[in-house]
Parts: structure tokens; sequence; C-alpha cells
């Protein structure tokens, strides 16, 4: 490559130029359109506690009292022992096979992710990738200059991948594969069979597994079979989780990365204990949280689950009660997909849909694009943590968009 000049408006690494995170990118308009008192009612980013859902308080309790009790020091790179002692339990009692010396606490799954990218990635080396999928994946894998390779979820098929599909996409620069489960932005949670099938392509083809399950407690039916727990003694897995969703403290910044069969990858765990080593460690004090939120069973879930239930189910009611419109029923986590005929509105593409709905009646959806899917195909995704009454408004507010737009 040759050197550029530091010419006015030549000064941005290029690697960033493909570095896309669409959950964000209408935020400005949002922005704007509220300060021109045309408040938005934003239903793009998977935040629940701006929409009243609150941590289970001896969750709070035990990040306060590492705060006063003076927990103020930089921790081990990797987490505090206590901590990861209480994730190697747990995951195990999941029948995820790793150890306390396996565990790398982290600022959010999000850097966990980047740090496993880092570790792993080469210019050129490809990553087999859901599409639809969370943005955050398609741009560390940009920024290392290595190269997405989209397998499809199925709209007809609950959004389940194809495991036949992702073993035709297998090339010899495949080194990594990520599996998404319950998904964003989908919602699906993924059949044991699906997940040990997956499984089984990896191991034959030496692919290295990023599982990446930060919404595995949110759940309306079925069990979460840990992507792990099909790994056996011979494939390697990083398993991703998180204090932000399951627990609602996604400020806390506080996630990490469980390494099942690391001793087969004993290179990719030193470079991610140098990478670790050099971002210095996670915030201290939620990581005094952490044995109190693994402790702490599924109770406290009940009614946040029940409140998230009525939500969706009326989400998925009024969709598909809108001529033009439709979605299927997720399982898990607070999003769902949904889609608009593009062929009956005049919308060149699926974000030119969402940039309308903005302007006009001060809605935010993200466009499907924004996950990998077609524009014209029509897709969005709908964050439906609003109370029943915004929801309720809000897809009012769009029928009537919609009625509006219609070709004649
Ligand atoms: N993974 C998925 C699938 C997500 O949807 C999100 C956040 O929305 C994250 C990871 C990031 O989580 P964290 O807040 O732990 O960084």
């Amino acid at each position: 490559m040759p050197v550029q000049p530091n010419t006015p408006g030549n000064h941005a690494a290029r690697r960033v130029q493909n570095y896309h995170y669409a959950i964000l990118n209408l935020a400005a308009l949002a922005e704007e359109s509220a300060a021109a008192g045309k408040p938005v009612t934003s239903l793009n980013i998977g935040d629940p506690t701006l929409y009243g859902f609150h941590p289970p308080p001896s969750l709070t309790e035990a990040c306060i009292t590492a705060l006063r009790e003076g927990c103020n020091s930089y921790t081990s790179s990797c987490g505090i022992a206590p901590a990861r002692e209480a994730i190697s339990r747990e995951a195990s009692e999941r029948r995820i096979a790793t150890s306390a010396e396996e565990i790398i606490i982290t600022s959010g799954a999000t850097e966990a992710a980047d740090l496993l990218c880092t570790a792993i990635l080469n210019p050129g080396d490809e990553v087999l990738c859901p599409s639809p999928g969370y943005p955050l994946y398609t741009a560390l894998i940009a920024r290392q200059e290595a190269v997405s390779v989209p397998y499809h979820l199925d709209p007809g098929n609950d959004w389940l991948p194809d495991p036949e599909e992702i073993e035709r996409l297998i090339t010899p620069g495949t080194k990594l594969i990520i599996v998404i489960n319950p998904n964003n932005p989908t919602g699906a949670l993924y059949p044991p069979e699906l997940l040990a099938s997956i499984a089984e392509t990896a191991r034959r083809n030496n692919l290295v597994c990023l599982a990446d399950e930060v919404y595995r407690k949110l759940l309306y039916s079925g069990s979460h079979h840990p992507f792990a727990s099909f790994a056996e003694n011979d494939l390697p897995v990083f398993t991703l989780e998180s204090l932000s969703k399951n627990f609602m403290v996604p400020g806390w910044r506080t996630g990490w990365m469980t390494m099942t069969n690391s001793r087969l990858i004993p290179d990719i765990r030193r470079a991610l204990r140098k990478l670790a080593d050099a971002r210095v460690c996670a915030p201290a004090a939620p990581q005094f949280a952490i044995p109190e939120a693994l402790s702490l069973g599924n109770d406290y879930l009940l009614p946040v689950m029940e409140k998230l239930r009525v939500r969706r189910d009326l989400t998925v009611r009024m969709i598909n009660g809108i001529e033009g419109l439709s979605c299927s029923t997720p399982e898990g986590a607070f999003y769902v997909m949904a889609k608009l005929d593009l062929s009956r509105y005049p919308f060149a593409s699926d974000e030119e849909f969402i940039v309308e709905l903005l302007r006009k009646k001060q809605i935010l959806f993200v466009h499907g694009s924004g996950f990998g899917m077609q524009p014209r195909e029509g897709y969005f995704r709908i964050v439906y943590l609003p109370d029943p009454l915004t929801l309720e408004m809000v897809y009012h507010d769009l029928y009537d968009f919609l009625l509006h737009c219609r070709h004649h």
C-alpha cells in the first residue's frame, strides 16, 4: 500500500471505511427531530433500562458494597478470581467445560468479541456470520481486514440456519464461525439438534467457534442449549456472555468470554492474554457483583418475562394485522424482524422506508439491511421493550403512515 499524504480529509484509517453499526446510524436524525421539538419514540436500541426494567436489587447492592469497601483498583487483566470461579462453576452446571483460568472478564461482550477477532483474524481470513446478524461482528471483521461470509437465517423456517449451507460456504480460508443464540435481530432460539449439527460441521473443518449467548436467559418458551455443550473434547469454542441484557445493567459494561477446549488453541489463548493485559482490565466494581448475579436462579426474571411476553404478543398481533406487514413469533430476547411488502409502497429500500417513517411519525426502527438483509427485501427490526400503550400508539401510527403511502 502506498503511503497516503496527510492532506485534509485523509487522516482516518482506511480500515474504518467498512465499519458500520446501523443501530445508531439514524440516531443523529432522531436527535435533529427532537431538537426541532418533535421527540422520537426510539425502538432502535436494545436497552431494557430505558423502559422501566431494573436489575435485581441484590446485584446493585453487591456493586455498591464493592465501591464502599474501596474496590477501586485495577483488577487482574482477566478479572477477579471469585468472579471467574463463579462463572466457571455456573458454566459447568450447564455442561460447558471450562475453568476459572479459561475465562476473561471484559467491558461487555462487545470487548470480548473485539479481543477475539483481533486475536484470531488475519487480513483475508473468512468468518461465517449469521445473516441477518448483530452488526458488531461484520464491523469487527472489517476492521481486521478479514472477510464476512454470510450464512442465511431462513425467515420461512423460523429464522434458523441450514447446516448444509454452512458446510458449502466453508473454504480453506475459513477460520471462525459465529453463532448468536438467541439471535439478534430475529429473536430465534436454536434447537439442540441444529447446534449439534453446526458443531459437527465446525469440527470436521477445524473451525474455531464463537457462541454469542448474551440473551440466553430471556426466553418465552423452550430452553437454551449452550453451543459449547456440543464441543465434546475436540472443538474450540468461545462463549460470550454479559450482565447487560440478562441482568439489565448494560451501562455497567461487564461481560466475559469462556473458553472450552482451549488446550487445542494455545496460540490464540496467549494472544488473548497479551491483548487483555494491554487494555488493563474491565471495570472493577461490577465484577464483584458477578457471583451474586450467577447465584440468583431465574425467579427475578419471571415478572420481566411476563411483561415482555405481553409486549411481544401485542407486537406480533398488531404487525400481522396491518396490510403489507408480517412477522413471526420470536422465542427469545426483545426483538422482532418484521417485513414490509415493498412492492406495494413507493420506497426504494428498507432504509428509505425507515427514514420516511422517522420524518413523518417520529418513530425509529432499524432497517434490515443494517443487519445484512438485502435493501429491497423490506425487513426492519422492532425493539418491543416499551410499555403496551406506547407500542399500541406506535403501531397505530405505523398503520396510518402506510395507509397514506400506498401505491394507488
Ligand atoms: N451480542 C449481541 C447479540 C448483542 O445484541 C449485544 C448488544 O446489543 C451485544 C453482544 C453487546 O453486549 P454488551 O453490552 O455485553 O457489550
